[in-house]
């Protein structure tokens, strides 16, 4: 008994120290991941709850390092949101990002909305409008096809302050969305108070909405409510035709989903945008 535990207690030792290690070499190579060009963006189509027509896409981060390999942003986020690396880098994506619509527009394509997400350390950066105006300004391209997006865990962490927050956000002509809504601790009182845009609801609800009879009521109520506070409805993480039927028929807005495309670099998003662009 009592080598086994030590044994159990080697094991766990081990684990302890191998992801120490891992943190520590995320950490440091994240420092140089920005000049050396590790980082890409890679976009997924927004589409009307018909699926005909492209709303907009979503910017999502990629880190490939040429030892460590792919690096999921749910690992390396939150680790660049403990470090501060998360202000350099989301001002990055800010500028890539805005700037690919840029490039889109000038071959051709409609204005169409890009969503980014925003971290709560961006969020309560006491510069972050002067970041954002400054972006902006650079890439010339009006406020209003840039869509900022930030967890509902962020929005009603401090509500007071996330509302003057989001009421500059709104007065320089940027839509908000609220991401991963439902996972969050919303008071009602303060959503109206939101100078919100959209509501994006989490794909851990979406997952199961074809089986899950209590899913289904969550959902049905977030889109209604939704509805009753005049914000549109997106829906996330939509892979199957039975997920779409039942947005759609919720009165659901929106949806992104591997059902319509994964997120995808540029050059590869560019032509499916093309084929669904109204005209
Ligand atoms: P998120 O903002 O909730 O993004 C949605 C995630 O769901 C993305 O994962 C996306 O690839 C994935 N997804 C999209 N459609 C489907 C689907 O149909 N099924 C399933 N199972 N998944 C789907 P990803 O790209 O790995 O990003 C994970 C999270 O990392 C994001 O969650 C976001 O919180 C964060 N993140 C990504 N890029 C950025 C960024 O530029 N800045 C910040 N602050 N966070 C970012
Ligand atoms: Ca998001
Ligand atoms: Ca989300
Ligand atoms: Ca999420």
């Amino acid at each position: 008994v009592k080598e086994d535990g030590r044994n159990d207690f080697r094991f766990f030792a081990k684990a302890m120290q191998q992801r120490t290690t891992r943190m520590l070499q995320l950490e440091s190579a994240m420092h140089y991941a920005l000049e050396r060009n590790q980082f890409q963006l890679v976009y997924q189509p927004q589409m009307t709850m018909d699926g005909k027509t492209v709303i907009g896409v979503e910017a999502l981060l990629r880190w490939t390092h040429p030892e460590l390999g792919f690096i999921s942003p749910a690992e390396f986020i939150p680790l660049a949101e403990s470090n501060g690396q998360i202000i350099p880098i989301g001002a990055w994506v800010l500028r890539t990002a805005l700037l690919q619509l840029k490039a889109w527009i000038e071959v051709g394509l409609k204005p169409m909305i890009m969503a980014v997400n925003l971290s709560a350390i961006q969020f309560r950066h006491p510069n972050l409008q002067g970041v954002v105006t400054g972006i902006l300004n650079e890439v010339a391209l009006p406020p209003e096809y840039l869509e900022l997006e930030l967890t509902e865990s962020v929005a009603t962490a401090d509500p007071v302050n996330a509302i003057a927050v989001m009421n500059e956000l709104h007065s320089l002509g940027i839509r908000l969305a609220i991401d991963d809504f439902g996972t969050g601790y919303s008071s009602l009182s303060y959503l109206k108070k939101f100078k919100v845009y959209k509501l994006k609801i989490d794909q851990s609800f979406v997952r199961d909405i074809a089986t899950d009879s209590d899913d289904r009521a969550i959902v049905s109520a977030i889109i209604q409510m939704s509805k009753g506070l005049g914000f549109k409805t997106i829906a996330e993480g939509v892979e199957t035709q039975a997920q779409s039927d039942f947005l759609m028929a919720q009165g659901c807005d929106e949806f992104q989903g591997y059902i319509f495309s994964k997120p995808l670099p540029a050059e590869q998003v560019l032509e499916l945008i093309r084929k669904h662009q109204s005209r």
